[in-house]
């Protein structure tokens, strides 16, 4: 069974942020900035790419509950990022769908993800045209 399943199924111990009848949110082991939160569905759905509209919908409302609630009572928090990773080669190391909350201090010692300018090299119109979708 998944590492996730078995904390939410209570059989591996986890610092619990925020539990409802769907959702459970607890402390990243690594704590890449103090207060590294993980928002996890308590049914096993694998990537962003499994979920239904449904727990989506519900998830992101509880993330951004924690989001507010982190701002107001973490002391000299300056920012927060939100992170999801979905299959391997973009960083998932652990096949349960989850959201980092990560805030960030002045000095915390993160590394910010790079973007680097690729726009010389790509057809906007053409990309579009493959990629839009209606609203
Ligand atoms: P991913 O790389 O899949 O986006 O993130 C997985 C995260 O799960 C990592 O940040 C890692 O520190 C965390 N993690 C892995 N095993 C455990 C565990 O047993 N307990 C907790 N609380 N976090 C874990
Ligand atoms: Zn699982």
């Amino acid at each position: 069974m998944c590492i996730f399943c078995k904390i939410i199924q209570g059989e591996i111990p986890s610092y619990k942020v925020y539990e409802d009848g769907k959702v459970l949110a607890i402390l990243d082991i690594s704590q890449a900035t103090k207060g590294h939160t993980l928002v996890m569905p308590k049914m096993h759905y694998e990537t962003i790419f499994d979920l239904n509209d449904e727990i989506t919908a519900h998830l992101y409302q509880v993330v951004q509950k924690i989001s507010k609630h982190y701002q107001t009572k973490i002391p000299n928090l300056k920012g927060l990022n939100l992170l999801n990773n979905n299959l391997p080669k973009a960083g998932q190391t652990v096949p349960h769908y989850h959201v980092h909350v990560i805030p960030r201090y002045e000095d915390d010692n993160l590394v910010d993800m790079q973007f680097t300018d690729n726009s010389q090299t790509v057809d906007f119109n053409n990309l579009l045209n493959v990629i839009k979708i209606n609203g």
